[in-house]
């Protein structure tokens, strides 16, 4: 007897009438059954080739009809972040305002007057949406936004800078994320980078001898926002820049990465840098993102003296890096909500997130670990635990929240396979392992969170960790 293994693969069209995918199509397209239906055959083809024996029918089906609701699921999906950094870069960074979402919905689902002038019956200009709100929020002459940080970065050397020298402290030469190196991106625009001063000192003199020399014709500040040099350090402070950039007749240009309006945003950080001081400090062009420390869309916010910001609009790139109308609808909605600080501070999650007070948090912590301890039963051990969160997006890297969480210190599978069994659920939760124990840091939490995280506990107690 050596009959061909492979005769007792399924045929296709009895599996497609198996009951199982018979009830899957009434939910899931036929189309995307039998597209699953065939990947799992010629798996299974495959392994009953190297020896392996052909699963049960049933198994099959199963498997199939798994597969079939995966491929109908989008793979950018929500997560439940536990992990108390707010700016999380890897799951989004700013989760956008409840009105901002809306105002999302409404520009997509229909047409909108994104470059359309009402008052005239003329073309407009996309600008025009956010251009009055900045200026009026940060005191700023002109303003423009564009698809991120990096591109308005990219954008202001290139209309401002190409061809010139730019002097820029050697302590600023900053790396973002991989991909986004001041150098390189300066190498790219054009502009010519001169370095100057020490990486833990740079003075005045400094900048004045490039600028003597004639080697710069403009002065560059980036905001080092995701490392601090601490020690025998010294920084030329903008306002210095601002004199001696105005002696020098060359424009003060200045990446602030992430910063807020004004501070009055942000009473939790004094130290957040922001866009309307670094103008009354004397910049003549800021930018910024959006989604960081803003609490809004992806963007590159550019923000300043009129002539500058005019050369950016009029440059060729700026069509390449246009912000696009979901953004933009979003940004709008979020800065129209920035003009009240306080209801801001409640309507913008970043925001309030970062202002939450210790107090508040640590009742969320107590509630939190009651449900969970309910939830997971008397096999497991949950506390309240201080911890600290962080602002992220490579946001004040110094700068540490006092806050609380909900730790499952003892138990089966605790940390991995409890901190997997979560990552695994429906609505994907991260948090984090600390020192043996799985932390839920309330913080980065809403109250739905809440709720799901229980949900995803209860269904500990079923499976075997
Ligand atoms: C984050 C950051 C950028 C890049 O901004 P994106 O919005 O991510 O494109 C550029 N410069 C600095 C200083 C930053 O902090």
């Amino acid at each position: 007897m050596c009959e061909n293994p492979l005769r007792a693969l399924p045929k296709m069209d009895v599996l497609l009438s198996h009951p199982t995918l018979l009830a899957a199509r009434k939910v899931l397209p036929y189309a995307l059954i039998r597209q699953a239906a065939r990947g799992r055959l010629e798996e299974v083809r495959r392994s009953v080739v190297n020896g392996a024996a052909v699963p049960p029918v049933d198994v099959l089906a199963g498997e199939i009809a798994a597969a079939a609701g995966a491929l109908c699921r989008p793979g950018l999906r929500k997560v439940i972040n536990a992990t108390g950094v707010v700016l999380h870069t890897n799951l989004g960074r700013a989760p956008l305002a409840h009105r901002a979402a809306e105002a999302v919905r409404e520009a997509a689902e229909g047409y909108s007057n994104l470059e359309y002038d009402l008052d005239n019956a003329c073309r407009g200009s996309r600008h025009s949406h956010v251009e009055s709100l900045l200026c009026s929020l940060t005191g700023a002459e002109a303003a423009m936004a564009v698809n991120n940080n990096a591109a308005a970065v990219f954008l202001m050397l290139s209309a401002l800078a190409a061809g010139k020298g730019v002097a820029v402290s050697r302590g600023e030469l900053v790396e973002i994320g991989g991909a986004f190196r001041v150098p390189e991106i300066m190498a790219a625009s054009g502009a010519l980078l001169r370095e100057v001063g020490t990486t833990n000192k740079t003075r005045s003199s400094d900048y004045e001898r490039v600028l003597l020399s004639q080697e710069a014709q403009a002065l560059l500040k980036v905001h080092t926002s995701n490392y601090q040099i601490v020690g025998f350090t010294e920084d030329t402070p903008l306002s210095q820049l601002a004199g001696l950039a105005a002696a020098h007749s060359v424009p003060l240009l200045c990446d602030l990465g992430s910063c807020v309006l004004s501070s009055q945003s942000l009473p939790a950080l004094p130290a957040a840098p922001s866009a309307a001081a670094a103008l009354a400090d004397g910049a003549d062009v800021v930018c910024f993102s959006g989604d960081k420390l803003l609490g809004g869309p992806q963007a590159g916010i550019v923000l300043g003296k009129k002539q500058y910001i005019d050369a950016m609009k009029r440059h060729p790139l700026a069509r390449v890096v246009r912000i696009d109308k979901l953004s933009l609808a979003a940004l709008e909605a979020t800065l129209l909500l920035l003009r009240d600080p306080e209801g801001a501070r409640e309507a913008l999650p970043v925001l309030s997130m970062l202002n939450a007070p210790p107090d508040d948090l640590h009742r969320r912590a107590e509630e939190l670990a009651a449900g969970l301890g309910h939830a997971l039963g008397t096999a497991y051990t949950v506390s309240v635990l201080p911890c600290a969160g962080q602002v992220g997006g490579g946001s004040m890297p110094n700068e540490e929240l006092p806050g609380f969480c909900a730790a499952v210190t003892d138990g089966p599978g605790v940390p991995e396979d409890l901190e997997a069994h979560f990552r695994r659920h429906a609505v994907p939760i991260l948090c984090r392992i600390h020192r043996g124990a799985l932390l839920l840091d309330v913080r980065t939490l809403t109250e739905e969170d809440a709720a799901e995280i229980l949900r995803a506990a209860e269904a500990v107690r079923g499976t075997r960790l």
